[in-house]
């Protein structure tokens, strides 16, 4: 510390006595005061812990994702078809029994590339036309909310 700090202790006074009538008793007392301060500061300046603390506060590192590679997920699914971000290979629709040649369930799947949980790894056309099936008859992705939905109305 020692010269920084005397400088920015003298503009703080200076900053002080120009805005208002002070003595010069007031002055040095200021000075003493913000000099001593500025060394706490400057104190925890040098230990580090202090200024780590002030910079993670509110600034929450986001942990990398596929999208910062270059590539987001959702390029990997086309209007009929979808790749594998794991081989290359397309499908309509990547299937649990397929992923499982790589080790991973869906859920890791998607964890691992960067998808949302909800999202479905298949074509745009075939999530389309299922949906708009799931709105006309009710069908396996809906199947559970159904189930669920009858056990609690039935006695
Ligand atoms: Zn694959």
């Amino acid at each position: 510390m020692g010269k920084r700090l005397l400088e920015m202790c003298v503009q703080i006074v200076e900053a002080q006595a120009s805005a208002g009538m002070m003595s010069t008793e007031e002055i040095e007392h200021s000075l003493k005061r913000i000099y001593k301060v500025l060394q706490d500061l400057d104190a925890l300046e040098e230990s580090g812990a202090g200024l780590e603390e002030i910079q993670t506060v509110g600034e929450k590192k986001e942990p990398p994702q596929a999208a910062t590679l270059g590539k987001g997920p959702y390029e990997s699914i086309g209007e009929h078809s979808v790749v594998c971000l794991e081989c290359g290979a397309q499908f309509r629709q990547i299937t649990a029994n397929h992923l499982k040649s790589h080790g991973l369930t869906p859920r890791e799947y998607k964890k691992k590339w960067g998808f949302r949980l909800k999202d479905s790894l298949a074509a745009k056309a075939v999530t389309r036309s299922r949906s708009e099936a799931a709105k006309a008859r009710g069908i396996p992705e809906n199947l559970k909310a159904y189930q669920e939905s009858r056990k609690k109305k039935s006695p």
